[in-house]
């Protein structure tokens, strides 16, 4: 597992490569935009160049979030445009800095199955709009309201909604915090392995291409988000003992989102490496 955070882009994205050394990072997420807003400017070539210089000369991988305002699901129709519309001008960043994935939450609609084909459709019209590499993955979501994606079967019905040609970049972004929030129990042994059983059985575990190491402020099953820093939370350490030193996973960039601390957070982490 590649051990790294979601670092700030005050003046602008090329200065995130610096934020990530300092806190010792070895790969990095970052917003590509303003992750509150609906307008974006267009990234300007300088910058564009600068950055594609920083990500050669730190060799570090780099994985997008998207706004929270995108609800790819929404019941509303002009909701919806306008996260279709801002949804694959995210990829285009994407594909435009060299970013590996763009990592976004499935969104909420109150009739699941109609969210989920929905949410598949967006996919498929963004991938088809934006040709290249970067992929796009849905993350697992703690599944407050009528919020989608707090189940592999539904990650899995997402992406087997998507054209068999474009689904090769459709891909899953595992975040321990919603897991645990959702259900899944990665405090014990057998816990663990009955959540990576189910994930290889619904979507298979090279589906993950990312994970969000978080820590839970709130008990399993909650339903609800709030991330905390690493073994302070309900779940404490052992979970991330066993992400860490998971053989499966060990080519995988994984990105804390504790907001604070990420050097005292990493080094938690490659601590619990043995
Ligand atoms: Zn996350």
């Amino acid at each position: 597992m590649l051990l790294g955070a979601h670092e700030g882009i005050a003046g602008g994205v090329s200065t995130a490569f610096a934020r990530a050394e300092e806190d010792g990072a070895e790969c990095l997420q970052i917003f590509t935009r303003n992750a509150r807003g609906w307008a974006a400017k267009p990234l300007e070539a300088e910058e564009v160049a600068r950055f594609r210089a920083e990500a050669a000369r730190t060799a570090m991988p780099v994985a997008a979030h998207s706004s929270y305002l995108i609800n790819a699901a929404a019941p509303d129709a002009e909701i919806r445009r306008k996260s279709w519309a801002g949804l694959a001008d995210e990829l285009a960043r994407c594909e435009q800095l060299g970013i590996f994935a763009l990592v976004f939450h499935p969104g909420s609609n109150p009739d699941e199955a109609e969210g989920l084909r929905l949410v598949a459709e967006a996919m498929a019209q963004a991938l088809d709009a934006v040709p290249g590499k970067a992929l796009l993955l849905t993350e697992t979501t703690a599944g407050q309201g009528a919020s989608l994606g707090h189940t592999f079967e539904q990650l899995a019905a997402i992406r087997e909604g998507i054209p068999r040609a474009l689904r090769r970049r459709a891909a899953v972004c595992v975040d321990t915090c919603h897991l645990f929030a959702a259900g899944y129990d990665l405090t014990t042994d057998e816990g663990y392995a009955a959540t990576f059983d189910a994930l290889e059985r619904t979507l298979g575990l090279g589906a993950v291409k990312a994970f969000h190491l978080n820590d839970s402020k709130k008990p399993l099953g909650c339903r609800v988000d709030r991330h905390e820093h690493i073994g302070e939370g309900a779940m404490g350490r052992s979970p991330f003992r066993r992400l860490v030193n998971d053989a499966r996973f060990a080519a995988v960039p994984a990105f804390l989102e504790t907001e604070l601390r990420y050097r005292e957070n990493l080094a938690v982490l490659r601590s619990l490496v043995s």
